[in-house]
Parts: C-alpha cells; structure tokens; sequence
C-alpha cells in the first residue's frame, strides 16, 4: 500500500488500471502516515481524522502512539544513539547537512573518504564508492558496468531499482526462477557452454544480480549454489545487501557471512546504508579496478551532489559500534538481539497459524493475506491497537499474494514483542488470515 499511495508504481509501470484505483481509494486508512517522530521501536502516527461528539469527522493533527513494525531500522541505529548522535551533530556544524557539490567537484570530505575506506573493510573488498541514495546506487551503477551487447541474468524477485538499472543499461536482460540455481543454470547454458572463455562467447559481459534478503519475501540468497553456477560458466557477481548489511551474520556482515562465503567470490557487492545503519545512501564495494571504473565513468558520480556529510559521519560511527570499536560491546548485543527478536517472533507466529515467509535469522517476516481486500482491514485494525504494520500488494507482489510485512528491530523489548503478537493474533482472527490453524491440545 506505500507503494500504491504513493502512486508511483502505478504510474512507473504504467499499471494504472481499474484494480490500482479502486484499491487505492479504500486504503486511505493503512499505515501510511506521515511519523512525528524517529523510526525507533515506538513511532508517533499523525492521525487523519478525530470524531467528536455527533460522531463527525475533523481533520486533525494529532498522533497515535503506535510499536512500529515496519521500519528498516533493523539494529536499531534510527533512533538518538549515545556513539553516534554527538558525532552527527558534529559533523552537522562541521560540514553542514550538504556539500552542495559533486564528488569530483568540491563534494568529497574527508568523511566520504574515511567511510569509502570503513565500507570496503566492513564488507571484505579492496575498495568502495558512496552514493547519495541507494536506488540510484543500483540504478545508476548497473548501465556503469554492463551495456549493449551484455547479458544481465536477474533473480525474478529482484528490487525495482536494479530492474530499473538492467532495463536502462541497454544490455540483453534475463530472468530466473526466485533463488534457483538449477533455473540459473538452465538460462545460462542456452547462452553460453560450461567453461567457455569469456573471449570466445557471444556475450560482452555476463553478470547475474541477486539480493541477500529479498525485501518482500524474508528469504535469505541461495549464495553458495548460485557462486558455484556462476563459477562454473564464469559469469560475474552482483549481491544487492540492502537488508543483510549489519543485520545478519555474526559480526553484521550480511548474507557471505552467515552462510561462509568468501566475499573474494562477490564481484560487485552492493548495499545501502538506509536499514542497519539508521542513515541514508548507498555504496558499492569491489576491485580498486572497478571502483576506479566507476569513478571514470559513472554520471551519478560526478553528476549528483555527494551524501549529506552528517549521513555519512552516522555511518562511520554506526559501523564502529558494530564492530566493537567504540569501546563497548553494543555492537555485539545488537546483533544478538536482532536475531534473538526475529527469531523468537518468526516461531510465534508459526505457532498462532499464520502463514509466514522467509528463513531463520531474517528480520523481514511477510505475513500472507493472499487476498488484498483483506489489506485494509489489517492495517487499520492493527492502527486501531497501536500497531504500525505496513501491507504491500500488487503490484509490488503478485495481484492474490498480498501481505503484511513486519520488519523486527534490535531495539524492539520482549515485552513490545509480546504486545504486537497479541495484536496481530486478534487482528488475524478478526480478518481471517490463520490458514494453518493449530488444534487445541486434548488431554
Ligand atoms: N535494494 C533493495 C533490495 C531494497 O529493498 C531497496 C529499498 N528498500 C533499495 C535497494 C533502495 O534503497 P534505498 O531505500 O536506500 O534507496
């Protein structure tokens, strides 16, 4: 439903047909607000309208206290923070919030410099480049590196953006089946033989994109299987980790290391600083070669005003908290409690009989509604119990496989957790979404 109100998707896509409309008019309702205040574990929600006494609608202007699950602010960094906020606020008075330049104009401070240098180190790659936003990170990084007379080999339920960057960069796009290494394979051996050298195929450049958490699903990459196909048919490597960077692994390095990869193996390692990290932007980390490629060649580099400094300064702080280096051990509890939360929630809701996407250990958790008449009723009655839950549906998912999507923080307690499953246990018989019903015990 963020997406549908926003009417962007609609009109991107030109999708803007009877079904869109009409969802669109009966889901004013949803949880999608504007928030006076951070994106912690407890938001603000403005209202739209109060009753007064003869039951009439007024416009208002006042705020439900609402458990937010629905925020990227997985490790919990969106709210004040005892490292990082003094630094920001440093760096505010130091820098200003824009640099007013582009990079290779006045753009770079020594910020983008030492959080290029604490990317690359966070990740394990040679080198980094940062960009202003992380869409346009994908969509303006792909036509960068692969062009016409390319293939690019994309996972069906990859984001927006890098469909956007395939389908601008001009080259040959192919899809394979959602995390299917066997499907990857088949698409590759139609284009190319096993073990051909890349100077005697028909294809320029061949890079397969895949993400580390796909975002409306919760389902962590097949990495290694994938690796092992493109290894095979030396097709290079591009992982979006816009929701694995800091939120998985055991030092918060994502997807490669949860599942022992060698990030050696990643050829363009992609990720965004708007999730774990409580800021804004994106990066790619790689090769110093292709790092310095990119600096060449990409406009968005040298065309687009660089990140906000204060942004880039929450990040570099952000990061040494992960990693222990400001002195405590926040960083770790962190992480234990995010996969602690996601953990505990994922099994309890199995329990209640919802249908739940996704694997263990991911803090993404997509609720199946299936139907999306089923939408509006959700959101507002989790609203109405001071429950912020977003919904997506067509087409950011396919028409009958709407959904609620929570999103689990480190910052959430047992007891918010508690709360929201009581919630969502009675919000789900309301609208009648257990399709696994768990039978009571008999004794
Ligand atoms: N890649 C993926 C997989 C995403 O889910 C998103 C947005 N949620 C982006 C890229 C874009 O990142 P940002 O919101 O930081 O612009």
């Amino acid at each position: 439903t963020l997406f549908l109100d926003q009417g962007y998707a609609p009109i991107c896509l030109g999708l803007e047909d009877f079904y869109t409309r009409r969802l669109y008019l009966r889901i004013q309702d949803c949880f999608n607000r504007p928030i006076a205040s951070a994106p912690d574990a407890w938001i603000d929600v403005v209202e739209r309208y109060s009753k007064d006494s003869n039951k009439t609608l007024h416009r208002t202007s006042k705020t439900n206290k609402c458990l937010n699950l629905g925020s990227y602010n997985y490790l919990g960094f969106a709210a004040a923070d005892e490292y990082c906020t003094p630094r920001v606020i440093e760096s505010l008075k130091q820098y200003s919030p824009s640099t007013c330049s582009a990079r290779v104009d006045g753009g770079t401070t020594k910020l983008h410099a030492e959080l290029e240098e604490v990317v690359a180190r966070f990740v394990g790659k040679p080198a980094a480049i940062l960009f202003g936003m992380g869409y346009a990170t994908n969509s303006a990084i792909i036509p960068a590196l692969i062009g016409k007379g390319g293939l690019i080999i994309s996972d069906s339920l990859n984001h927006n953006s890098i469909v956007n960057g395939a389908r601008g960069s001009g080259a040959t796009v192919r899809v394979f089946q959602h995390n299917s290494a066997a499907h990857l394979e088949e698409v590759l051996r139609e284009q190319i033989a096993e073990g051909q050298p890349r100077t005697h195929r028909p294809w320029k450049k061949i890079i397969v994109i895949v993400e580390g958490i796909y975002s409306m699903e919760g389902e962590l990459c097949k990495l290694p299987e994938i690796i092992a196909v493109c290894k095979k048919y030396k097709a290079y490597t591009y992982l979006d980790e816009a929701h694995s960077i800091g939120a998985i692994g055991k030092s918060g390095r994502g997807v490669c290391e949860l599942l022992g990869v060698d990030t050696a193996d990643m050829d363009i390692m992609m990720g965004t600083f708007t999730k774990s990290f409580g800021s804004c932007g994106g990066y790619i980390a790689a090769s110093k070669e292709i790092i310095q490629h990119l600096k060449n060649t990409c406009p968005a580099h040298f065309y687009a005003t660089s990140m906000s400094p204060p942004a880039a300064q929450q990040v570099i702080s952000a990061i040494k908290v992960v990693l222990g280096e400001d002195g405590s051990n926040r960083g770790a509890q962190k992480l234990a409690q995010i996969r602690d939360n996601s953990n505990f929630f994922r099994s309890e809701l199995h329990k209640m009989g919802f249908e739940v996407l996704g694997d263990n250990d991911s803090p993404v958790m997509p609720i199946m509604l299936y139907n999306p008449a089923k939408i509006p009723a959700f959101s507002r009655e989790c609203l109405r119990r001071h429950l912020a839950v977003v919904t997506v549906a067509f087409p950011a998912t396919p028409l009958l496989l709407a959904r609620a999507r929570i999103c689990i923080s480190a910052s959430h307690t047992r007891e918010d957790m508690i709360k929201a499953l009581e919630v969502i246990s009675k919000v789900g018989d309301l609208v009648g979404i257990k399709y696994f019903p768990v039978e009571p015990q008999k004794h």
